[in-house]
């Protein structure tokens, strides 16, 4: 059974695990009226750091704003939350998950209801499995489109999206897949499941633009800093299908994935089907960050 860890921030306060609950009419639970965030804790030289929190903390204030969500509380108080569950709980690398969701409060499609929030951490090693960081994962283009732009916004990171994702996933799954990757409205490569892509012809590294029904995610932003940092060209633009079965090297990235090399899809060999030269670069200075062989001039490890 999943073990679950002590304590959980909770409307203001910390709280036992258990006692964690919300009612069962609660707005979101119906109408997917949440937005979260997913945030990595880092065990480093220098102590627990979280990174990239204010950023995250700022994406939560962006997709709340999108919803007309009042989060009833300050960018220092979600912080200082993040922290606080990360401190009580006694852990060191550990996924973050902010939610602030529409409450118990009116049925309605746009019922005012109060915003709830809370903050939980729990332990986590590399989300797509131990082997995955090292050998890569087998993906497939999914079935299902990512939704167009203008039905919900992908720049959003709201529950009611990751319908789309786990469409996506479970799929992928069925079919024997590490992850899926899924098509925009346009036709044009959007991202994986929960995961922003990255192509490489050439050296050169190619990301899916804002347009394509992307998250723009933080680490994405992360890889393209330390890529440029490191003399390698970043392009953002839009990726027929068939370029990922000609890319030199393609990787997804996210918080969960952090940098995950692909090495095949849809069955085809990405490369020479391990992880290429500039995904292991990039691996390198992602994971440097977080042991000291990457200084972080950027002020992103923010101590607990
Ligand atoms: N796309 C989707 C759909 C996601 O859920 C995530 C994970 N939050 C990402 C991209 C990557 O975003 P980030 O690097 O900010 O975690």
């Amino acid at each position: 059974a999943q073990q679950y860890p002590e304590w959980i921030w909770q409307n203001g306060e910390i709280k036992p695990w258990a006692q964690a609950t919300t009612h069962v009419m609660s707005h979101a639970l119906h109408y997917g009226s949440s937005v979260f965030e997913g945030i990595r804790s880092y065990a480093t030289p220098d102590g627990a750091a979280i990174f990239r929190l204010t950023d995250h903390i700022n994406r939560l204030y962006q997709s709340a704003k999108i919803y007309d969500m009042a989060l009833p509380y300050t960018a220092d108080e979600l912080a200082a939350a993040c922290r606080a569950v990360i401190k009580k709980n006694g852990l060191g690398a550990s996924y973050l998950r902010p939610v602030a969701y529409r409450g118990l409060g009116g049925f309605g499609l746009s019922a005012e209801t109060p915003i709830d929030v809370a903050v939980a951490a729990w332990p986590m090693g590399p989300y797509l499995g131990p082997e995955a960081l090292e050998n890569g994962i087998t993906a497939c283009v999914s079935s299902w489109q990512r939704f167009a732009p203008n039905t919900i916004p992908a720049g959003a990171k709201a529950g009611g999206n990751y319908l789309s994702g786990q469409l996506i996933a479970r799929e992928a799954r069925r079919l024997g897949f590490g992850e899926g990757i899924a098509l925009a409205s346009s036709g044009l490569l959007s991202e994986g499941a929960g995961e922003n892509l990255f192509l490489v012809f050439d050296g050169v590294l190619h990301t899916t633009p804002a347009s394509a029904s992307i998250l723009t995610g933080i680490t994405r932003d992360t890889l393209k800093t330390l890529a440029r940092e490191d003399g390698i060209e970043v392009v953002e633009r839009d990726l027929p299908r068939e370029y990922l079965y000609l890319a030199d090297e393609i990787l997804m990235c996210g918080t969960a994935a952090e940098v995950t090399p692909i090495r095949s899809v849809d069955g085809k060999q990405i490369g020479n089907g391990t992880a290429g030269r500039v995904t292991r670069r990039l691996q390198e200075l992602f994971f440097g960050l977080f042991d000291g062989r990457t200084h972080d001039k950027w002020g992103w490890l923010e101590q607990v």
